[in-house]
């Protein structure tokens, strides 16, 4: 299908071709469900609500509850407070959330709806939370929407503890359920009992048991996200996607804060590792020292199939800059490092982390590009892997190159998202799947007399 790419690049201004993101609420729905009890409210018409849904529906293979503000010409015309207030009203009566999470879309955002003020006028049941965030679709992407979702969470629900507990708060940034699972177990290890925000293990990958409910046993509590400000400490994963929410908590609590990469990879783990110590003032576990043990020892025993490959990384800043840090680990070269999120820090700390194993020149990186951009790159000087989003499948079929698919949305494979990339589990996991693409290619393209069993 995109054979007719042209190889010569062009400098584009004014049109994005193939996206490498999407739209700020399809962030703050997803961050909104990983609360417990929750119900994401999309502020605009039916068909942006529907697309944010189906959206994370195809991707995590579960059904993305929301609801919507259902504008019409009407609501577009003269602003969408009736039908905020008569949403919430209805919501509450035949859903029975514990919270409301709305969000803004691109048209009510252009109109100037005032929903701050909306809600505050709005009779809200005993008991029960309305909170809001603003999210313009035409700046930034999702992760900005998810961003934006967490500042108003901490700013609208988390409140002065007088006194401080013995917890430690977590924010993972966007991450699957199984990572969720993988970071709180991890911080289990260390005897901390942590609050992550949001928590999207058992939301967005609920247990068969033959009966749908709306709402599942996950999510973070709405108490421990009142009490979030009284932990001890606080780690948030994610230079790009956590930066704002955690620097919002220093501000707010003057919480002892980290911001560290998202744990992926050996020495992106080990950041989380260092930070869990330090919360915890235990030492590292021998288990986990033996599970990192056994990744390095699968890193050397693996190195003459992954040295030296180039690989072409692409989709969301914060898994982009850890799976660069494990493909560097791995001996291979990132040659195209892309993301769609337009954010200049990620070339930085990419820039950086390049910089260290001396690839730097070897390697374009690129913030607020599209994945049309990448495949000119790829003609022009191909790569042996893909490593990204399933968006880029269109690529890998018209170059003949392997892909592994990671990150944001993947809608053609399974089991992805209950399973962790994350910690040195998720490290051998990745490390496995890489593998797998590059020794199946080895295999293919063999001649009958390079043809081997052992490899
Ligand atoms: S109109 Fe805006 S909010 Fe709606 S789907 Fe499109 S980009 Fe997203």
């Amino acid at each position: 299908m995109l054979d007719m790419t042209p190889k010569e690049v062009v400098e584009r201004k004014g049109a994005t071709i193939n996206p490498c993101k999407t739209c700020e609420p399809v962030g703050a729905m997803y961050c909104a469900l990983g609360i417990h009890k929750c119900m994401p409210h999309s502020h605009g018409s039916q068909g942006c609500c529907s697309y944010h849904r189906t959206v994370l529906g195809r991707h995590y293979k579960e059904p993305a509850i929301a609801t919507s503000s259902s504008f019409t010409e009407g609501a577009s015309v003269f602003g969408g407070r009736s039908n905020l207030t008569t949403a919430v009203k209805n919501i509450f009566d035949i859903y029975d959330p514990d919270i409301i999470a709305v969000h803004t879309t691109c048209l009510s955002e252009t109109i100037g709806d005032d929903v701050q003020s909306y809600i505050t006028d709005i009779k809200i049941p005993e008991g029960k939370r309305v909170i809001y965030a603003s999210t313009p679709s035409y700046e930034g992407s999702h992760i900005q929407g998810f961003s934006n979702m967490m500042c108003a969470i901490i700013n609208q629900l988390a409140v002065e503890a007088p006194v401080k507990n013995s917890k430690v708060a977590l924010f993972p940034g966007w991450v699957e359920p199984g990572d969720c699972r993988e970071l709180k177990q991890l911080a289990k290890a260390f005897g901390i009992d942590p609050i992550l925000l949001p928590d999207q293990d058992n939301t967005m990958d609920t247990p068969m048991t033959g009966r749908y409910e709306y709402y599942g046993n996950g999510g973070t509590r709405i108490p421990d996200i009142e009490q979030i400000g009284g932990s001890r400490a606080l780690i948030a994963m994610g230079h790009i996607g956590s930066a704002e929410p955690a620097s919002l908590m220093m501000k707010k609590f003057k919480l002892p804060t980290e911001l560290i990469p998202l744990p992926v990879g050996i020495a992106f783990t080990d950041r989380y590792v260092m930070a869990l110590k330090g919360a915890s003032g235990a030492e590292v576990p021998k288990e986990l020292e033996n599970e990192r043990g056994r990744v390095v020892d699968l890193l050397l025993d693996s190195s003459p199939y992954s040295n030296g490959k180039k690989v072409a990384v692409y989709g969301d800043p914060d898994i982009v800059y850890g799976m660069t840090s494990l493909c560097l680990e791995m001996g291979m070269i990132p040659k195209y490092v892309i993301t769609g999120t337009p954010k200049r820090e990620f070339e930085t700390i990419i820039g950086d982390l390049l910089s260290q194993y001396g690839v730097q020149e070897e390697c374009t990186v690129k913030s607020n590009t599209d994945l049309f951009y990448m495949h000119q790159l790829i003609k022009n000087d191909p790569v042996d892997l893909l490593l990204g989003n399933s968006y880029g499948k269109y690529i890998a079929k018209a170059e003949d190159i392997p892909i592994v698919r990671i990150g944001f949305p993947v809608l053609d494979r399974y089991a992805g998202t209950i399973q962790p990339v994350v910690g040195y589990r998720g490290a051998t996991r990745m490390i496995e799947k890489i593998l797998e693409a590059l020794m199946s290619r080895q295999d293919r393209d063999a001649s009958d007399e390079d043809f081997e069993c052992v490899m």
